[in-house]
């Protein structure tokens, strides 16, 4: 589903190079909960933006359901992003909107008709457990309501693979536990394939089958959680 072959990333800033990755390379499965764990400045960040191509790779390859992005043409780039879905640590929502316009934001991006749109979220906010919220605006929600809407709007476009980039980072240990749940019934369920990024390794152990560790830019680890972990 996910290839990322010997991928080197260099940023350059002000006259100023920055290796964020050396020689990463790779593989999710369809159907995995893969978890990349690593203290600040590791690369995961990088790691992540690379499969929905926020960012290039210097050098290396970047294969996302059997397609080399770099050789797809702009118009299949964005045909191949609404298959990737992403929620963030600080949940991203559009604060004048109300959830139920935050939701609907990429159907309405994507031109889907008003009916279609309403069916859509309407059963989306079902799935997260919000539908009492729809008129509510974000601030009036709690960190884990936010990230279960940023999870709704995430699936909208009906996603193949759901990117998480420290999803539960700014949340307490119970509605961590709660999202993780979420995210697990996404899998299973939608069959979405998950990537998570996260410095926690009480969030790999409970939700991931496979991980890679990385530190300064490289995978040191990489395989199944039991394999790498041990028994919890
Ligand atoms: P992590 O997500 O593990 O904290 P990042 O991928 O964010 O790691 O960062 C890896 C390295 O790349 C760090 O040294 C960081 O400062 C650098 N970096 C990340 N993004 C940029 C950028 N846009 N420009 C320059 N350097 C960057
Ligand atoms: P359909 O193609 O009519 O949506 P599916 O069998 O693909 O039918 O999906 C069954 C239900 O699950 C539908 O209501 C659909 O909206 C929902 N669904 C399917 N795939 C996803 C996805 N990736 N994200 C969120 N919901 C999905």
């Amino acid at each position: 589903m996910i290839i990322l072959e010997d991928i080197h990333k260099v940023y350059l800033r002000k006259n100023v190079e920055t290796t964020a990755l050396k020689g990463v390379s790779l593989q999710v499965d369809k159907g995995d909960i893969f978890g990349v764990i690593g203290y600040s400045g590791a690369g995961k960040s990088t790691l992540v933006r690379l499969v929905n191509y926020l960012e290039r790779p210097t050098s290396g390859k970047v294969i996302v359901d059997g397609q080399l992005l770099a050789d797809r043409s702009a118009h299949e780039l964005r045909q191949i992003k609404k298959d990737i879905g992403m929620i963030f640590q600080h949940f991203n929502l559009l604060e004048s909107k109300t959830i139920y316009q935050n939701v609907a934001m990429p159907l309405i991006l994507s031109k889907k008709g008003k009916k279609e749109t309403k069916e859509r979220v309407t059963e989306l906010l079902a799935f997260v457990g919000l539908s009492d919220k729809a008129n509510s605006y974000p601030n009036e929600l709690s960190g884990g309501q936010k990230q279960r809407v940023g999870i709704a709007r995430a699936l909208a476009s009906k996603p193949k693979i759901l990117l998480c980039d420290e999803a539960t980072s700014a949340l307490d240990p119970q509605t961590t536990q709660s999202i993780l749940d979420l995210l697990k019934k996404v899998n299973n369920e939608y069959g979405i394939t998950i990537m998570l990024i996260t410095h926690e390794m009480s969030v790999i152990q409970k939700v991931c089958n496979k991980v890679a560790v990385m530190e300064e830019g490289e995978i040191i680890e990489q395989g199944s959680v039991l394999d790498v972990f041990g028994h919890p």
